[in-house]
């Protein structure tokens, strides 16, 4: 089993401390920062081994040198994006794979946010990181890349498993979710899903991770027919 435990910095950064009991070994999905990705995994006696990154922003890789000077951890990250990351120690890409203990994960390219994003999936736990390419109800923002990359990423996270549960790196789901609604007024199944989050929200509660599952009843990005109306919704949101 792995353990994911959920840590929220900066504005609205979640950073994705994962453990594998039975090795040992534990991993940060994009650390933000160092100090509070430390303290957790001290208070829980656990020692970090890795860190991966999905993309180069600082928010996803700010934490690498500190934690990397603190624990001796060995950093992997995009390929694409090795001069941007330059605390890398190994490069991965499309169809690599990457280990904690004995669970295995694959690397999928899904540039779009940036040029080099990879998300890291791990078939046999029903568990993906997409960094910052799929948000509940939202997916990234286009800075260095297309709508049509974007609906090809769309289009593979949506053929794993509905129960596929999907950690994103941010809490951006209400924002969304409030888009989500003019975007698809019909969708009964975002109203239902948004009474859930306005709850959560209030009690200042996290609505992540979320599932394949419930992304393609509720996100209209996952849900665009084609590249076109990807780009027209992401425009709109942009300016929403
Ligand atoms: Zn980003
Ligand atoms: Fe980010």
């Amino acid at each position: 089993m792995l353990e994911v435990v959920r840590i929220p910095v900066l504005s609205d950064n979640y950073v994705w401390l994962v453990h594998d009991q039975e090795s040992g070994e534990t991993m940060v999905v994009d650390p933000a920062v160092s100090g509070p990705i430390l303290a957790e995994a001290e208070k829980r006696g656990w020692r970090i081994t890795h860190i991966w990154n999905t993309h180069w922003h600082p928010d996803h890789t700010g934490g690498n040198a500190e934690i990397k000077e603190a624990t001796g951890c060995y950093i992997s990250g995009p390929a694409a994006e090795k001069d941007r990351i330059p605390t890398l120690d190994s490069m991965v890409k499309d169809g690599d794979q990457l280990r904690l203990g004995n669970h295995t994960a694959d690397v999928m390219d899904v540039p779009a946010h940036t040029a080099g994003h990879i998300a890291f999936h791990f078939a046999r736990d029903n568990i993906i990181f997409v960094g910052d390419t799929l948000f509940a109800m939202g997916c990234g923002r286009l800075f260095e890349g297309t709508a049509e990359q974007m609906y090809d990423n769309m289009q593979k996270l949506a053929a794993l498993p509905d129960e596929t549960l999907v950690y994103c790196a941010h809490e951006y789901t209400q924002s969304n979710g409030e888009y989500a609604l003019v975007a698809e007024p019909d969708n009964m199944a975002i109203k239902a899903r948004m009474d859930e989050v306005l709850a959560l929200r209030i009690d200042g509660k996290a609505t992540v991770p979320t599932t394949i599952g419930l992304e393609k009843a509720t996100n209209p990005f996952m849900r665009s027919q084609d590249a076109a109306i990807l780009a027209e919704r992401r425009v709109a949101k942009d300016n929403f």
